[in-house]
């Protein structure tokens, strides 16, 4: 029997980047490194030590090299999968352990590596979830590129397809994922993996369908086994039949027309069919994603994470860099604003030029606005690069984690020493920069009728807000469950929010996560929301679904869902609507 005819099997997995790909398995076998321990003599242990430092060197520069790529091609999400992979090689105390052992143990350099980070590995996936997972990936990583350097084979990457395939692996290295040729590689499916793994944030920055998740997938294919992905559903189709191929193949055109008809909505306004227009931003951290934000049909910048620009070096950005880098961004988007939050540095991002603790609760911490106050030198600084961009017209400030009016009026009065500083040295600024600030305290909510009098705009951030409201660590995977995007408080907070906006007449918008979720889109333009700040690629997507409805609509399942009791139930009806509007439609849910 031909391999084909053989059974179909359903497997399922997580879809982690939409898309329909039909093909033949190129499978992607993980093999451990094959390291031989080989015992030097003593007058070797130098020549050994300076190998290890020259393949040291050389992996770095080509991690570097790959994180400029990755920020290139994919953006900064994935540069900052590489950026991890620096910080593991910058381990001096690792090195030191290492070129010790070689002493100690008179051992080849291959073989103390791959036993050192071996050990990091082995401890490490020891502990369940994700995170860890991860972390083990990259140190695998990290360790396969430093013994090809210490090999003398260089960075290239074995096992990539040279025709049309769908990879299947039991996991992916960024780095493979990095170099795969989207020409080539239509689908990726492998078996372990979530949402938010290397492997996911990658295949959905390149827009290549993939399912992560699925238990076993790679070790029931063989080379060349015909497969279907369904990266919208999570379904995979092994050994399909004659029908199950045309019925997806269906799909697939079905699926490229809708990506079609996105591409055509670039151009189009996001307004509801009875006339609301909802303004559609994007999400940004370096100057040159402004770029991704007008392609993708986006009409502003509604966050730029200007810490963004501590996170990739060790210095402190001087005050004329930052100018040209919030100029660049300024410069792309004009006439369309352009919003600069200041550094949100703290909580979970450090940077070696601030002095943050060790502290017990870092999200309750010293943390943004808390850090620029106390660092007067660095604020006025970053202060008086935003107002010097802002002589473009089209800049505006934001002050990140306001819990109440004492830093707000504290930020405005640091603002005016900057304007007078610039004024002093004749430098040219728009002397009445909008100035907003981030919703992301749950008592900067409560407050927010009062706090309309001081500003301009107000952005709310759900991915603290959330995190603050109900409780529970943003990043601490072990109470994911209880990081409850749409629990009702939640969306009442974003109610008031909203409400004290309308009475003061100032902008009220959303940058967080949940303003890029298709199943949150009618519920937060039905709450007032005029402006929607989101990750870029999500945008035609967004703007599709503020086409398809009317504000009257979206205003009666607002109502509806704010008189629900818990977050499964707003979720729940939420995508119920929306299915039962877009079941034609192969919108990515989540
Ligand atoms: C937020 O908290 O929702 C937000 C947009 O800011 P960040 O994710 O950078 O904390
Ligand atoms: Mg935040």
């Amino acid at each position: 029997m031909g391999r084909d005819e053989r059974k179909e099997q359903i497997l399922r997995g997580i879809p982690a980047a939409p898309g329909i790909a039909i093909g033949k398995v190129h499978l992607i076998v993980y093999d451990e490194p094959d390291v031989t321990p080989r015992k030097l003599a003593p007058s070797e242990v130098p020549q050994e030590l300076s190998r290890y430092n020259i393949a040291l060197d050389q992996t770095r520069a080509a991690i570097e090299r790959s994180r400029d790529r990755a920020l290139d091609v994919a953006g900064v999400a994935v540069g900052k999968i590489f950026d991890a992979h620096l910080l593991i090689l910058a381990d001096e105390i690792f090195h030191d352990q290492v070129r010790g052992r070689i002493i100690r143990e008179q051992f080849n350099a291959e073989y103390i590596v791959y036993d050192s980070f071996g050990q990091m590995i082995e401890v490490i996936s020891r502990t369940q979830g994700e995170v860890f997972r991860e972390r083990a990936a990259d140190l695998r990583d990290v360790r396969t590129r430093l013994l090809r350097y210490l090999r003398g084979e260089g960075d290239v990457i074995p096992d990539h397809p040279t025709h049309e395939v769908i990879l299947v692996a039991e996991d992916l290295s960024p780095t493979q994922a990095l170099n795969l040729d989207r020409s080539l590689v239509h689908g990726i499916i492998t078996d372990i993996g979530g949402l938010t793994s290397h492997t996911a944030i990658l295949a959905r920055s390149l827009d290549i369908p993939t399912i992560v998740g699925t238990g076993d997938v790679s070790s029931r294919v063989r080379d060349g086994d015909s497969i279907i992905l369904n990266g919208n559903s999570g379904k995979v189709i092994l050994h399909p039949t004659k029908e199950s191929f045309a019925e997806y193949d269906a799909k697939r055109q079905r699926f490229r027309s809708f990506q079609q008809v996105l591409e055509d909505l670039k151009s189009q306004p996001a307004v509801t069919l009875d006339g609301r227009e909802i303004e559609l931003w994007g999400n940004i951290e370096l100057p040159r994603e402004a770029e991704s934000v007008l392609s993708h049909g986006g009409t502003g910048v509604g966050l730029f994470r200007s810490e963004f620009l501590f996170l990739t070096r060790e210095t402190t950005p001087s005050e004329d860099e930052q100018f040209s880098i919030y100029d660049k961004a300024a410069e792309i988007m004009d006439p369309h604003p352009v919003v600069i939050r200041t550094f949100d540095l703290g909580g979970d991002k450090y940077h070696a030029g601030i002095n943050i603790r060790d502290e017990k609760n870092p999200f309750l911490g010293y943390r943004a606005i808390r850090v620029s106050l106390s660092r007067r030198d660095l604020f006025r600084a970053q202060l008086r690069a935003i107002l010097r961009a802002s002589a473009r017209g089209n800049v505006r400030v934001m002050f990140p984690f306001v819990s109440g009016f004492e830093e707000l009026r504290e930020s405005l009065a640091v603002l005016e020493e900057a304007k007078q500083e610039l004024q002093q040295r004749k430098l040219a600024h728009d002397r009445n920069i909008p100035v907003g600030i981030m919703i992301e305290i749950p008592s900067a909510a409560v407050m927010a009728d009062r706090l309309a009098e001081q500003c301009a705009f107000f952005s709310i951030g759900t991915n603290d807000l959330i995190q603050y409201t109900v409780a529970t660590d943003r990043a601490n995977e072990q109470v994911a469950a209880y990081y409850r995007s749409y629990h009702p408080a939640v969306l009442r907070l974003i109610e008031m929010t909203v409400r004290a906006g309308e009475r003061h007449g100032v902008h009220v918008g959303i940058c967080g996560e949940l303003g890029g979720s298709p199943a949150a889109t009618p519920l937060l333009v039905g709450l007032g929301m005029r402006e929607l700040s989101l990750t870029s690629s999500m945008i035609p997507e967004i703007k599709k679904i503020i086409r398809s409805l009317t504000y009257e609509e979206c205003k009666r399942m607002a109502r509806k869902a704010m008189k629900m009791d818990t977050s499964q139930e707003i979720l729940n009806y939420m995508h119920g609507e929306l299915k039962k509007r877009f079941a034609d439609l192969p919108i990515w849910f989540n």
